[in-house]
């Protein structure tokens, strides 16, 4: 790209100068330096080729403001429209953002920038056993990503996007309105710049695609129904390069017909007889990787809960893992054999107190 220079010291000329001042510094210097005065002084050429080119901005009052406001000159003399048509490689993009990038960000206008892509979301149903121990699950999300006939261009496969004919590549519209010019993005390019006058025919010149990626996810061994696992990066990809989105995986956790989840713990109702919750006994529970023996102390009484420390899931974060808790439920038979019968009627008649003779005391009857 050649040296950027200022068309006022071009012409000599202050950076008030009226038009008046401008145009007589012009003619001055076009008839000094003019190619037919120098035949063969390639440096008065040159000379003559700024002097013209300064004075098409200076003279214009749209494009003297777009300078003045921190645009750039290029006085080897760059001329968008010079590449029109041209085949130029895939580098066009930057030598535009080189040349105009710079000069549409000053003027305030939305020069197109790198992009996060955006995060994504999906669900995963796993298995109770799964959420416990940890689990590889397949996931798939379907995205947009850079279409890969065009490789993201938009443009067909040997083809290249061209300048934008309305903003000549600048990317921004200016409009002056009376003392104020305003700048937006260009209505034509989206700002990019650029435009697509033969599409890529598979995605139509957007340059993007649905595409469904599939991941192998790890599910960390702890997760929850409605654990959030963060993928960096196997979002949506970013655009002009910028990174991509997160993926978000959802765990959906089946339920166990055991356990119950209840934070770091698990909670499962253990039936014990009427002799065990009496006379006390060790009974055999289930655990995550199998059974474990637990003690009925005597006299249990209905609800009770009998802890076993370490033998819950793994709490998430590598600390350590919580607890099951085994709530003793009292089965009271429903039938009796004869045998069982009599034996609960000898029972009744030495158990002959009455559990609610105290509530009921001073209440009349
Ligand atoms: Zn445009
Ligand atoms: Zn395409």
């Amino acid at each position: 790209m050649p040296a950027v220079k200022d068309p006022y010291a071009i012409l000599g000329v202050e950076k008030k100068a009226s038009e008046e001042e401008i145009k007589k510094a012009y003619r001055k210097l076009a008839r000094q330096y003019h190619p037919d005065k120098n035949p063969g002084d390639s440096s008065a050429e040159e000379r003559f080729k700024q002097i013209q080119q300064a004075y098409s901005v200076l003279s214009d009052p749209k494009k003297r403001r777009e300078y003045d406001a921190g645009g750039i000159f290029s006085g080897g003399g760059f001329d968008p429209g010079a590449f029109r048509g041209g085949n130029f490689g895939g580098g066009l993009g930057d030598i535009i953002s080189d040349l105009f990038g710079n000069a549409a960000g000053r003027a305030g206008a939305g020069t197109p920038r790198a992009e996060r892509g955006r995060d994504l979301e999906t669900e995963v149903h796993i298995a109770f056993d799964q959420a416990m121990e940890g689990a590889q699950v397949p996931v798939s999300v379907p995205l947009s990503a850079p279409c890969k006939t065009c490789r993201g261009t938009g443009a067909k496969p040997g083809t290249v996007p061209q300048v934008c004919s309305l903003c000549q590549g600048r990317g921004v519209e200016s409009e002056s309105q009376g003392l104020f010019s305003i700048s937006q993005p260009c209505g034509k390019c989206g700002g990019t710049g650029t435009e697509i006058t033969d599409p890529c025919s598979t995605c139509k010149g957007s340059g993007q695609t649905r595409q469904v990626k599939r991941y192998k996810v790890n599910i960390p061994a702890g997760v929850r129904d409605g654990s959030r696992v963060r993928l960096a990066g196997k979002g949506e990809p970013g655009a002009r390069g910028g990174p991509g989105g997160d993926l978000y995986v959802i765990t959906r956790v089946a339920e166990s017909p055991l356990f119950k989840r209840r934070g770091d713990n698990l909670e499962v109702e253990v039936p014990v007889t009427i002799p065990e919750a009496v006379r006390g006994a060790t009974i055999e529970v289930p655990t995550l990787n199998g059974s474990k023996r637990i003690r009925v102390t005597p006299g249990t009484q209905h609800g009770t809960v009998q802890r076993l420390r370490g033998e819950g899931p793994a709490r998430l974060g590598g600390r350590g893992r919580g607890d099951i808790h085994y709530r003793l439920v009292i089965d009271v038979p429903r039938s009796l054999s004869r045998e069982q019968r009599e034996v609960v009627d000898e029972l009744a008649a030495v158990m002959d107190e009455n559990p609610r003779e105290r509530m009921l005391k001073g209440r009349g009857s």
